[in-house]
C-alpha cells in the first residue's frame, strides 16, 4: 500500500517539485495552498495529484483539513511543511504585520500541521516529517528578521519533535535550501541576485528538483535512522 503524503504549498516551486518526486517514487501524494487557485488547478490537471486549499498558519484549518484528507484517503504517513511566504524589510522599515505573518506561515504552519498528524503517526509507529527551513535562518540575512527567526525556528521545532517521535517509529528532518530558482526569488533586485550568486561556491542557483530529491529520500522506509537532522542543500554556500 502507497504511504500517504500531505505536502503543503505544494502546487508551485519547490513544492510542486516535491509533490511530483514523492508521486514519481510511489507516493499517493495531496498538495495543500493557500490562495493561488489557478496555480493549484492547473497543477492537479496536469499531474493528477489532488489539491487541497487551507492556512497553514490557521490552526483550526490544518486540523480540519487533515482529519478530512485521513478519511478521504487514510492515514496520513508523511507531512512534508514545505508553505512559506517573505515579507522582507530592514529592521528600520519592518512593521509588526510583517514579522507577524511570516511568523504565523512559516514557523506555526510547521507546528500547526505537525499536531495534525504526530498522534497518530506515533500511534501506527510509523511517520515522516520533514520541515523546510532555510540557509537564511542558518547564517541570517539583512532584510529577513522576521524570516531568518521563522527558519531558525524550524530547526530547533524539528529537533524537539525528533526526540518526542524517536521511539514511536517517526522521524523529523529539516531540509535548509539555499537559493532555489522559483518565484519566491523574484522579488530580489537583479543586482542583488549576482552578489548573491557570486557568493554560492557552486556557481548558480539550485533548482526545486534537488531539494525534492532530498525530501524523497528522508521520507523514504531507508531513512528510520535518520531524525533531528538538518540537510543543507545550497552548493556549498553554508558550510557549518
Ligand atoms: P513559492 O513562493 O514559489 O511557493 C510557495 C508555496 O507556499 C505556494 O504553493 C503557496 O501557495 C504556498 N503558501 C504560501 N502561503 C501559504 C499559506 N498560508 N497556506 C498554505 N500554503 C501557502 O516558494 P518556494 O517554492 O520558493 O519556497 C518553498 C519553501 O522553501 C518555503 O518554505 C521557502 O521559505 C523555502 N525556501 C525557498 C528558497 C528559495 O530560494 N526559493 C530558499 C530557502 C528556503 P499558493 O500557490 O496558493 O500561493
Amino acid at each position: 500500500m502507497s504511504r500517504i503524503a500531505v505536502v503543503t504549498g505544494g502546487t508551485r516551486g519547490i513544492g510542486e517539485a516535491i509533490s511530483l518526486k514523492l508521486k514519481e517514487k510511489g507516493r499517493f501524494v495531496v498538495a495543500n495552498y493557500g490562495g493561488n487557485d489557478a496555480a493549484a488547478k492547473e497543477f492537479s490537471e496536469r499531474t493528477g495529484i489532488p489539491v487541497r486549499k487551507w492556512d497553514v498558519g490557521n490552526h483550526e484549518a490544518c486540523i480540519e483539513s487533515c482529519a478530512a484528507i485521513e478519511a478521504e484517503f487514510g492515514s496520513i504517513d508523511i507531512m512534508v511543511n514545505n508553505a512559506g511566504i517573505t515579507r522582507d524589510a530592514t529592521m528600520v522599515k519592518m512593521t509588526f504585520e510583517q514579522w507577524d505573518e511570516v511568523i504565523r506561515v512559516d514557523l506555526t504552519g510547521c507546528f500547526n500541521m505537525a499536531k495534525a498528524v504526530f498522534t497518530g503517526m506515533r500511534e501506527r509507529k510509523w511517520g515522516r516529517i520533514v520541515n523546510i527551513g532555510s540557509v537564511n535562518g542558518q547564517g541570517g540575512q539583512i532584510g529577513q528578521v522576521n524570516y531568518a527567526a521563522a527558519k531558525s525556528g524550524i530547526h530547533g521545532f524539528t529537533k524537539s519533535l525528533a526526540m518526542e517521535g524517536a521511539r514511536h517509529g517517526v522521524t523529523a528532518n529539516a531540509i535548509a535550501p539555499g537559493y532555489i530558482g522559483t518565484e519566491m526569488l523574484s522579488t530580489i533586485p537583479e543586482n542583488v541576485m549576482e552578489k548573491i550568486v557570486a557568493q554560492i561556491p557552486v556557481g548558480r542557483l539550485g533548482n526545486a528538483d534537488e531539494i525534492a530529491r532530498g525530501v524523497e529520500f528522508l521520507t523514504s522506509e531507508n531513512a528510520g535512522f535518520i531524525t533531528g537532522s538538518t540537510l543543507s542543500i545550497n552548493g556549498g554556500q553554508h558550510m557549518y
